[in-house]
């Protein structure tokens, strides 16, 4: 018997019959010996449409305030579609209990909108787990010093699925999403596209990092950190996925592109006829730096053409 925490995307958590379909693969799982837990996201949609809502109402407010409220609105959308799966789960006759990010609690730092997990108490799931029950965690969402309800960024709910993971010290996080495993590049935009059997955390790292959007670049991070193997598979049909995990040693010496990522928001400025002193790089990088402008990559180059 093993702890084994699954993770639903969206579309995975789409809509009633589906959620049917997730309640019916873990109620299986569970039956089969394993403790399961559930970290779901919003269905499909929801949070583009609760941040839609508070666009409406307060187009360009950005203040602490504003942004506490946003996380205390996206963060609904969680606790809804984890309630639904619990009650799926009851109806397929599996125990089955489901937890907001603080009443586990998931504890972050207060970047509203943007929080990191530092720490999450693993009593309460543990002594469900023990009772037999399957339990749901909400992602993308915790709880900060002062009682406020924040969220970990969008795509998060990867990274709350392998914290917890890593808190129970869970034999592997699946993620459950729309395509079968990590792909060469996105499969979306390059039919011939190749799933991959296996990729090392830094490989992943590395393709997260330059725009693919398939894991929360800092669930990777987490995984690498704390060593949760991971698998990407299909919510909806069988097959192997793609494993993540550490270095493969006999992979080592082999030079291997894995992947290529790419990102379609993206500017690029060339700044020309900088002279090369001291001092110089700062009078720029600083300036865009002060106007709250991420930065990807500095390419300095010293030829003109
Ligand atoms: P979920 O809602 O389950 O979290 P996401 O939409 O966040 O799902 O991530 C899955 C999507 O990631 C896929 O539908 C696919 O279009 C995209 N994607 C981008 N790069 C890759 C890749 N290299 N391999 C597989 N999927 C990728
Ligand atoms: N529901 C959140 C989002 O849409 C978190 C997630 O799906 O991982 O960004
Ligand atoms: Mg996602």
């Amino acid at each position: 018997m093993s702890l084994i925490v699954h993770k639903y995307g969206g579309t995975s958590m789409g809509s009633t019959e589906r959620i049917r379909l997730v309640a019916k693969r873990v109620a299986k799982w569970a039956r089969a010996g394993h403790q399961i837990v559930v970290v779901p996201s919003a269905m499909s949609g929801e949070t583009n449409r609760l941040l839609s809502l508070a666009k409406e109402l307060a187009p360009a407010k950005e203040t602490a305030d504003y942004q506490r409220e946003l996380d205390m609105l996206a963060s609904t959308g969680e606790q809804a579609s984890s309630a639904l799966l619990a009650m799926a789960l009851q109806a397929e006759g599996m125990p089955s209990v489901s937890y907001a990010g603080w009443q586990v609690a998931i504890k972050t730092n207060s970047a509203f909108t943007k929080a990191r997990i530092e720490s999450i108490d693993d009593k309460r799931i543990k002594t469900d787990l023990d009772a037999g029950k399957v339990v749901i965690v909400t992602g993308f969402q915790g709880v900060d010093p002062d009682g406020n309800i924040t969220t970990l960024g969008r795509g998060g709910s990867d990274t709350s699925a392998v914290a917890v993971a890593a808190a129970l010290n869970a034999a592997e996080c699946l993620i459950y999403t729309d395509v079968d495993g990590v792909y060469t590049t996105d499969p979306r935009v390059v039919s011939r596209a190749q799933r991959l059997d296996k990729i090392t955390f830094d490989e992943m790292l590395e393709m997260a990092s330059q725009g693919s959007k398939i894991l929360q670049i800092r669930s990777v991070e987490f995984a690498g950190k704390y060593n949760v193997p991971l698998r990407v598979m299909s919510s909806f049909e069988e097959g192997p996925g793609t494993l993540i995990s550490l270095e493969d040693e006999d992979q080592m010496e082999k030079a291997v592109v894995s992947g290529i990522a790419f990102n379609r928001d993206e500017a690029k400025l060339t700044i020309r006829g900088i002279p090369d002193q001291p001092g110089v790089a700062y009078k720029v990088l600083g300036a865009i730096s002060a106007a709250n402008i991420e930065i990807d990559v500095i390419v300095q180059n010293v030829a003109k053409d």
